[in-house]
């Protein structure tokens, strides 16, 4: 090694011009800049570009004098237009050199699928002289990593699965080995049932001491759908004392916001609510009409959910309710469709059908149109059974488009669920 200077900034460039059109999207540097947050190194700048030799080698020889790391991913594949290898080379006038192991790994890798490797292959074991070779046992194309006057160049293959395996072994090796001892620490909490600024009065009080403290604690606060984040981060080198120093800021925070908050690792509530139903041994089945299946589809989108997700009904018409959810007329009539007496019933209803511990309704208005002056758009009743039979029940009036009005009363009814389910 010619240089132990820590490495401290980064830049990626994203090689491909596919991510130039309309269709894909550079999601590489989305885990690079968490791969390099972890390292304490700070990405500085991101770009991308197309296929084209010499706008690679511009942007990658304006990047290396910034950044004390650069990565380049894509572009490293065999064919004519994977030009990342020949415009780094071009930058730092090095010779490309073929790497006979390489030659050999993937003519085997061919070999296996019973194939010869094609001529064109051999391009892909063309290595920047002095370069570290980094295998690729998810593809053919392998990367790179190279110190050059106390920088580090890194190229990486483009499909994420390949590029992800190969950053944490670079992180883990000669990578984090360059990056000093400060290390970024995070913590996350999701809060629902509040708003933004809402969460922002309960904390800043908190968080804004935090900001002077040492070590300072860095506190973000982002909206997202159907629920608010707060990211706790600190850049310290002794990671424990760091964390135990995170963690209590975090309980004080959590103490702070109160039940609402729903998640303390970056599990989504339809992964809380079923961790605690599988917990309990605790079956759900949910009616729905205005959400149209969205909340049956949360609830499946776990892993394992079958547990205990016994089944549902789609109910959007009145007939449906009555059909799938043993609604009477009686009370369609006298209550209107959208309204507790029907979140009720439907919740209650679909428990006794399919047996299950804990029964949802979910009725509301979606919009744009349905609303009337007493039930203005956004409306949604929202019941559940708990498993002794017992009915809570609320409507709340959501803001926002026909897509936003139903994910948040799916959110609503799953908070529902999860706060039912914590007091039994
Ligand atoms: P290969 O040997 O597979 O050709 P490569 O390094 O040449 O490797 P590319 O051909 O540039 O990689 O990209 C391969 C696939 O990876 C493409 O389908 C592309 O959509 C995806 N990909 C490339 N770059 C990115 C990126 N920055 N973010 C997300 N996906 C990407
Ligand atoms: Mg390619």
């Amino acid at each position: 090694m010619t240089d132990e200077r820590p490495l401290r900034t980064a830049e990626i460039i994203a090689v491909g011009s596919e991510l130039l059109g309309s269709t894909r999207l550079d999601t590489n540097s989305l885990f690079l800049s968490e791969r390099l947050a972890g390292l304490g190194i700070e990405l500085r700048t991101k770009s991308v570009v197309g296929d084209d030799r010499a706008a690679i080698r511009t942007l990658f020889e304006h990047a290396l004098a910034r950044a004390d790391v650069v990565i380049l991913t894509g572009g490293l594949g065999p064919t004519d237009d994977d030009l990342t290898r020949d415009a780094v080379a071009d930058a730092l006038a090095l010779p490309l050199e073929e790497d006979a192991a390489i030659v050999e790994m993937i003519e085997r890798r061919f070999a296996r699928r019973g194939l010869r490797m094609p001529a064109v292959n051999r391009k892909q074991a063309l290595v920047l002289k002095g370069a570290t070779v980094l295998t690729n046992p998810l593809g053919t194309a392998p990367g790179q990593f190279l110190e050059h006057l106390g920088r580090v160049v890194l190229l990486l293959p483009g499909p994420p699965r390949e590029l992800q395996a190969m950053m944490d072994r670079v992180v883990a090796g000669p990578l984090g080995a360059r990056a000093g001892h400060e290390r970024l620490l995070r913590a996350v909490m999701f809060v629902t049932g509040r708003s933004e600024s809402h969460v922002e009065e309960l904390t800043q009080p908190l968080y804004s001491r935090w900001r002077d403290s040492e070590p300072r604690i860095d506190t973000t606060i982002l909206a997202g759908p159907g629920h608010i984040e707060l990211h706790l981060t600190m850049r310290s080198e002794d990671a424990e004392r760091a964390g135990e120093a995170l963690t209590q800021a975090r309980d004080q925070l959590v103490a702070a916001v109160g039940p609402d908050v729903f998640s303390l690792d970056g599990r989504h509530m339809e992964q809380v609510v079923g961790d605690m139903l599988r917990e309990r041994n605790l079956t759900i089945a949910v009616a729905e009409s205005c959400t149209g299946g969205l909340l049956m589809s949360r609830l499946t989108d776990v892993p394992g959910s079958s547990a205990y997700v016994l089944g549902g009904a789609v109910a959007y018409s009145n007939h449906a309710k009555i059909l799938l959810a043993d609604i009477s007329p009686d009370l369609l009539a006298e209550h209107g469709a959208v309204s507790e007496a029907v979140a009720v019933a439907l919740a209650e209803g679909i428990r006794s059908k399919t047996g299950a511990n804990i029964g949802v309704g979910v009725t509301g208005i979606a919009g744009p149109t349905g609303g009337t002056p007493t039930k203005p758009v956004g409306t949604v009743s929202i019941a559940v059974v708990d498993p002794n039979g017992t009915a809570r029940v609320r409507t709340l009036l959501f803001p926002g488009g026909r897509a936003q009005v139903r994910f948040q009363a799916t959110q609503a009814a799953l908070d529902m669920v999860r706060r039912m389910v914590a007091a039994t």
